[in-house]
């Protein structure tokens, strides 16, 4: 993702790109939801510009969703519809996994210091900085924040590969 992308999302042009593209009309499940409404670009702004203007609107066709596939799937860990449960902590996973203990530093700090304590690992991440998705859903809805995240990294990959494609060839 370049300057010339954070132009075209900044001046709205990204809009315009992912509908050049062909794809709004195209699409199923959460990734055409997205793209009907015009919520892959909220995306892509929370997580690239730190605009978090879309986080529900995003929430909300998320969890839709997931209680579509939930029923279809017939999902063995009680689903209950509720976006607190799982659409929200996986997305906020989704959009910063810095381990808050450590701020992301893979150590704690010295008591009552400063300082990091080199020698020791933090204890929530095991020293890797990155909070475990496992830890931010109850261990019943571990599997649909899988999914959630999964699906929310398929659509970026697919919308904002096919607008870079799009981008370049000066569409
Ligand atoms: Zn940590």
């Amino acid at each position: 993702m370049g300057e010339q992308y954070a132009a075209a999302a900044a001046s709205g042009r990204a809009a315009d790109v992912i509908l050049a593209a062909g794809l709004a009309s195209q699409g199923d499940g959460v990734r055409g939801l997205m793209l009907t409404r015009g919520l892959a670009l909220h995306l892509w702004r929370m997580r690239h510009l730190g605009d978090t203007s879309g986080f529900e609107a995003v929430v909300a066709v998320v969890d839709d969703w997931l209680y579509a596939k939930a029923r279809r799937e017939r999902f063995k860990t009680g689903f209950e519809r509720s976006p607190e449960l799982v659409v929200r902590p996986a997305l906020t996973w989704w959009l910063d996994s810095t381990c808050r203990a450590c701020s992301g530093r893979g150590h704690p700090l010295i008591p009552d210091t400063p300082v990091i304590d080199d020698s020791r690992r933090c204890a929530e991440c095991g020293g890797s900085g990155h909070a475990r998705l496992e830890r931010e859903v109850r261990s019943d809805y571990h599997y649909a924040a899988k999914a959630v995240v999964n699906e929310l990294d398929r659509i970026c990959a697919e919308v904002f590969g096919n607008m870079r494609s799009h981008l370049r060839s000066g569409v």
